[in-house]
């Protein structure tokens, strides 16, 4: 049988001056880029999250401090494909991610499909099994003023299992037989 489990992650960075904006592992030309210890793609960041969540491997914060020297100036695909070897290590793989960018501006829906192609590759999945939408607030909140991007990501994770009723006389789904 097949086991599914679903993860979700949300992440917020600030946008500052100075710094090339990183989204979904691709870099989009912008007057501003965001804020962080690493490279400060906070789709990934998001995405890494649902991937930990689904496998319940705890979170980004856990596997990643930012207090940790190492960590500074990290690619988030280069933690991506290693929290993805913990979950494959644990027997998981990726059913589907679907992920979502909160930004007024700049205008990501042109680059979105690089994004989906890049985390396809970074994970060695078909793109179909990634969708990555971009939205805006109608100028509303931190994101809606410029002030920051936010971003959530589901993931589905999934794996073989043996049936229980082999090893216990139970029902897969737990309950006892009749
Ligand atoms: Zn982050």
């Amino acid at each position: 049988m097949t086991a599914y489990r679903a993860g979700l992650g949300y992440d917020v960075h600030r946008l500052i001056e100075g710094r090339a904006l990183i989204l979904g592992g691709v870099e989009v030309p912008f007057e501003k880029g965001l804020e962080g210890h690493s490279d400060a793609d906070v789709l990934l960041h998001a995405l890494i999250d649902a991937i930990l969540g689904a496998a319940g491997l705890g979170d980004i914060g856990a596997h990643f401090p930012s207090s940790d020297p190492s960590i500074q100036g990290i690619s988030s695909v280069d933690m991506l494909t290693r929290v993805m070897e913990m979950a494959e290590e644990a027997g998981w793989h990726v059913e589907n991610i679907d992920g979502t960018i909160v930004a007024q501006q700049p205008r990501l829906s042109l680059h979105t499909p690089k994004m989906k192609a890049a985390i396809a590759t970074a994970l060695g999945i078909e793109e179909g099994r990634v969708n990555v939408k971009s939205k805006t607030t109608d100028g509303l909140g931190f994101t809606g003023t410029g002030e920051g991007m936010a971003a959530y990501c589901a993931v589905m994770l999934a794996r073989q299992q043996e049936a229980r009723t082999r090893e216990t006389g139970a029902e897969p789904d737990g309950t006892s037989p009749l």
